[in-house]
């Protein structure tokens, strides 16, 4: 079913709904695509249960039909990305309240190990060198960012175990994977103050205000330049019209000053099965693609 590309790499990017690949490392997957690598985003969810947040595509048609509007919407984005794109056929478990229980059969309250099956499928079909998710808080307090973290690390695990879902595939050892660090406070405090500075009017310092009291982030291991694929994310995030209005406080900042402060998007690398980024990384040395390491051994035919 995957056609192999000249360059033999591929990079498997998992998310827990359409727009979050948009969101969180879009650049970087547009920057290997357009680099020849085979990029591929696993969606866990349809996203059904996602509120329409954009005033100007609120309509009744559109709330009434919720899930078809998303896969239109992420076959667009995926299109602007040039990427390939997979649903893993989930429910959306929504953003039940505190004390409100999941939703009976939704992605989140499924058994981790019978969750991730599907993509220890995936991954042993397509048989990435580089997997990226998100970290153990999901990045985001939502249920189904949470649940794709644990799937994402099972299914890495299990599908280069011989002994697991023999019926599922050859194994495949996944050799690098790693966590978003996007959005992070740090990338929202750096906006701030170079628009602060220059006089720019910031949406940023009422978000950042009201942070909420999180762990320290991650060490960052790897730092990919993908400025100039940063049109090609505002465009792809923008084809998820449902989800995003246009000039939220995290869109709304002048390209200009982030291609400056911020040029990059940033990972933790979190498993490595390759010496020397793992090593380098250790030593406090930031790596500057996600492939470092792999490149010579994937052109000889990994794949
Ligand atoms: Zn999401």
């Amino acid at each position: 079913m995957f056609t192999r590309h000249p360059n033999g790499l591929r990079l498997l990017s998992v998310h827990a709904h359409p727009d979050d690949e948009s969101s969180k490392g879009a650049a970087t997957l547009a920057r290997y695509a357009a680099e020849g690598v085979d990029v591929l985003v696993a969606t866990c969810t349809g996203g059904e249960r996602g509120s329409v947040l954009n005033p100007a595509v609120d309509r009744p048609e559109v709330r009434a039909d919720i899930a078809r509007v998303r896969r239109e919407e992420m076959a667009a984005a995926r299109e602007i990305l040039g990427v390939r794109q997979q649903f893993l056929g989930f429910v959306d478990s929504g953003m039940p309240g505190p004390d409100e229980p999941l939703p009976e059969g939704c992605f989140a309250a499924r058994p981790v190990e019978l969750a991730a099956a599907p993509l220890v499928a995936l991954i042993r079909e397509f048989r990435p060198q580089v997997v990226i998710t998100y970290d153990e808080t999901g990045g985001y307090p939502h249920p189904d960012h949470v649940m794709t973290h644990l799937v994402t690390v099972a299914a890495v695990e299990a599908a280069g175990d011989p002994e697991l879902h023999p019926g599922l595939g050859e194994p495949w050892q996944v050799p690098k994977l790693y966590y978003h660090l996007a959005l992070s406070r740090a990338w929202f405090q750096s906006l701030h103050e170079a628009m602060t500075e220059r006089g720019v009017p910031s949406e940023m310092g009422e978000l950042l205000t009201g942070w909420p009291d999180t762990p320290p982030a991650l060490a960052t291991t790897t730092r990919i330049a993908c400025a100039e694929q940063f049109a090609v994310r505002d465009a792809a995030m923008l084809a998820h019209a449902t989800q995003v209005q246009p000039g939220v406080a995290f869109m709304s900042h002048p390209r200009d000053i982030e291609r400056e402060v911020w040029p990059t998007e940033d990972y933790h690398l979190a498993r490595s099965l390759v010496p020397g980024p793992g090593e380098t990384a250790v030593a406090g040395e930031i790596e500057t693609d996600l492939f470092a390491g792999l490149r010579a051994e994937a052109g000889a035919g990994a794949g």
